[in-house]
């Protein structure tokens, strides 16, 4: 009987007390322990070999490649005490994942003695199998070989299990010529091309010498809970991560009662745990909360900069993952893992700040800081408009999909949301009105020829795949499972090109006028000329979809294979070869492997949805008929038997025609398998799936071969 597991479902966790650390633990000892901060390594360090690291880490120099055994020693000593007996470089491969590969302390150091020991030779590169990453090609088949190298800029940290510990050193991971094989080379490429390109502009108002940018980010994880027993039942979960069958539950989300609702004991158990995890990690975790739909949640770390950031994201999505199973649960970070309930995704709160902790997106207290805000958001404006292909492109994959491409937040075109006090701001410069905008509560600019700024921006919507929320930008198109390294690395990088551009217009219009009325020109230049990028309406509806392609010609890229066929665009290349970002193989290479990566998914999911109807559903229909056939000639067993036979039917029916494009690929090519997985694949298995969802509701639950919606999402 289902509903049977679902009472012994829900009592299904019983954990040891696990300690918690008090509030006054947590401040004094337990935040960042395991991690090796520059301010430990200075206890442990000489000196000079100091000073030349911190130079590497906080002034971006080149590592001083002699101090590496000095350092590495500090760090064997350090792990050791933290019971590490292993060290890996930590890498992030292009499967989007990170990868790691322990070796241990110890060696032999004859007749049946071993030393612990850990060469600068070691921390400084190693060489993991590269033949069984992804290249898309760069890595030639003669030349397997790839190098991890470490990247002094990110801490090292312990990753600790039930019985041990390993050292992890931040690592980049490229092929022997030299060519990145991972995501986060780019990132730290783009962290160095915004400074460049950023510096120049400040200086025009009036930053001080040594100033440096990067941009800071804050992501927001979120994501489902399963009781595990749950998962193990369905094959399309295990195997794909989202279900593939499952007809609309009596109750959704339409009650509205989840969101912000009291967390269940067994979740904020779960939560707690994840976060004494995270922040011996020293990752500010910060904001936990149930989201809208029933059995999801959310966490949330205060922003750090990017190339932290992008680290620690991923290891937020490791930790959720591992401790989950201690409470006899499973977090599901797919997009999508529940038709027709709300998605998951990873809205990214981006920001450009300086070395002295300026925020440049904050529109400030000063008229000359406001002058800054109001260039430095031109520039975001008119580098989303430029490069909407980009942003599209870089959150594109095939569980992603199901949320931008279908009828849910946000959507596939990408557009700005200002709020109305600063478009209004905006409409005021273009107008030449000045003076103070329409809402109350603005703080004076003490300038003839700007606008006043509001002190914080009130206005809130959820549609908008890019939303300025008071003194960042939202990219919320941003998936829930993926590594937001390439998504930081886009903005990084356009942002950069939109400054340099709009710098270079500054600095001509600074001839023969100040600096008030020069970026008052380039403001209102730039904002009329990618206004139609800028939308404070309602994201969803179909009037915007509408309006968005007719009237102002923006993209509408709704499926993945749409967005990566722009990935590699002269356009893009060029861009990304001028900042010394990715060359043209490169970028070239990360397409391929996005073809790759959708192609393989949706393959495994046709498979495994050919698999689950024919040797699950199919069998239980006809079991179920089978039963009806006994039930003798009354009316209501030959209704029932009647419907569930042509439903049955129907089913096998599609069956056959998933079983035949998934025998047929499509082609030899990945971009020819990738479209016949689109254009053949995917439309096979939701007619396969339209019936079987229909049977769920039709055949008796003892002959149902699965976990339905409603255990699924309602039992916690
Ligand atoms: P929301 O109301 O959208 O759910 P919050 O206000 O809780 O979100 O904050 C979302 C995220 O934005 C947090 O991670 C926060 O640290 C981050 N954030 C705040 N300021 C900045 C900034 N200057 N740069 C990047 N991220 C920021
Ligand atoms: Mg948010």
């Amino acid at each position: 009987n289902p509903d049977f597991d679902v009472r012994s479902a829900a009592r299904n966790w019983d954990v040891d007390k696990t300690t918690t650390a008090t509030p006054v633990e947590l401040v004094s000892s337990l935040f960042a322990s395991d991690v090796l901060t520059l301010e430990q390594l200075k206890t442990r360090l000489s000196k000079p070999a100091y000073k030349s690291l911190q130079a590497t880490v906080e002034r971006g120099e080149q590592l001083d490649a002699s101090i590496a055994d000095t350092v590495a020693l500090a760090m064997k000593t350090w792990a050791m005490e933290k019971g590490a007996t292993h060290y890996t470089h930590w890498f992030q491969p292009l499967t989007g994942s990170t990868a790691e590969k322990h070796d241990s302390f110890l060696n032999p150091a004859g007749d049946g003695v071993a030393i612990m020991s850990f060469s600068g030779k070691e921390l400084i590169q190693a060489e993991p199998d590269a033949s069984s990453f992804p290249s898309g090609g760069l890595r030639a088949t003669f030349e397997a070989r790839g190098y991890t190298a470490w990247d002094p800029s990110s801490p090292a940290f312990i990753i600790r299990h039930t019985n041990g510990a390993t050292l992890c050193i931040p690592s980049v991971f490229a092929s022997w010529t030299g060519e990145a094989l991972d995501l986060k080379t780019p990132l730290l490429r783009s962290v160095e091309a915004l400074n460049k390109a950023v510096t120049p502009a400040l200086k025009l108002f009036g930053a001080s010498e040594g100033t440096r940018v990067g941009s800071s980010l804050g992501a927001e994880q979120e994501y489902f809970l399963i009781d595990e027993e749950y998962y193990y039942r369905r094959t399309d979960l295990v195997m794909s991560g989202r279900t593939l069958f499952g007809a609309q539950p009596p109750r959704g989300q339409e009650l509205e009662d989840h969101y912000f609702g009291a967390i269940p004991d067994r979740v904020l158990s779960f939560m707690t745990d994840a976060e004494m995890q995270l922040y011996a990690l020293g990752i500010p975790v910060k904001t936990r909360h149930n989201e809208v739909a029933p059995g999801q949640f959310e966490i949330a770390p205060i922003f750090e900069d990017s190339n932290i950031a992008a680290d620690h994201q991923q290891l937020i999505m490791q930790v959720l993952r591992t401790t989950a199973r201690k409470y006899g649960l499973v977090a599901l970070l797919h997009e999508k893992p529940f038709a027709g309930i709300n998605g998951s995704g990873k809205h990214c709160n981006w920001s450009m700040s300086t070395n002295k902790g300026e925020n440049l997106l904050d529109p400030g207290e000063t008229p000359h800081e406001n002058m800054q805000f109001l260039f430095f958001c031109a520039a975001v404006i008119k580098a989303v408009d430029e490069h909407q292909d980009l942003l599209r492109a870089c959150v594109a994959s095939a569980s992603n999909d199901h949320r931008l491409g279908a009828n849910e937040a946000p959507p596939a075109i990408l557009s700005i949301f200002l709020g109305s006090e600063l478009t209004d701001i905006f409409d005021r410069l273009v107008s030449g009105q000045g003076g103070s905008g329409k809402s109350a509560g603005l703080m004076g600019l003490g300038s003839s020829v700007l606008p006043e700024i509001p002190v914080h921006a009130g206005d809130r919507n959820r549609t908008s795949p890019f939303a300025f929320t008071g003194n960042k930008f939202e990219f919320r198109a941003v998936g829930s499972s993926q590594s937001i390294s390439f998504p930081i690395t886009v903005l990084n990088t356009i942002v950069a090109d939109a400054v340099v551009a709009l710098t270079a217009e500054l600095e001509a219009a600074l001839e023969g006028s100040d600096l008030d009325a020069a970026v008052s020109k380039v403001v209102r230049g730039t904002y009329q000329k990618y206004q139609r990028i800028i939308f404070n309406g309602d994201g969803y509806s179909s009037a915007w979809h509408e309006e968005a392609e007719r009237e102002r010609g923006l993209l509408n890229l709704r499926t993945t294979l749409d967005a990566i066929a722009h990935l590699n665009s002269e356009k893009n290349a060029e861009l990304f070869a001028k900042f010394g970002i990715l060359s043209g193989r490169e970028l070239d290479a990360r397409q391929e492997i996005m073809y790759d990566i959708y192609f393989k998914t949706v393959n495994i999911e046709g498979e495994t949805t050919e698999y689950v109807a024919q040797t699950q559903i199919l069998p239980a229909a006809l079991s179920y008929l089978a039963e009806l056939g006994q039930a003798g000639g009354g009316r209501a067993a030959q209704g029932v038997s009647q419907e569930v036979g042509g439903v049955t039917d129907e089913l096998y029916d599609a069956l056959q025609k998933l079983r035949e494009h998934n025998a047929a690929l499509g082609g030899d090519e990945v971009h020819e398998k990738a479209h016949h997985m689109r254009d053949a694949v995917l439309p096979a298995m939701s007619d396969v799936r339209g019936a079987a969802d229909r049977l769920e509701r039709l055949v008796a639950g003892k002959f149902w071969p699965m976990p339905i919606y409603r255990q699924m999402l309602f039992v916690k």
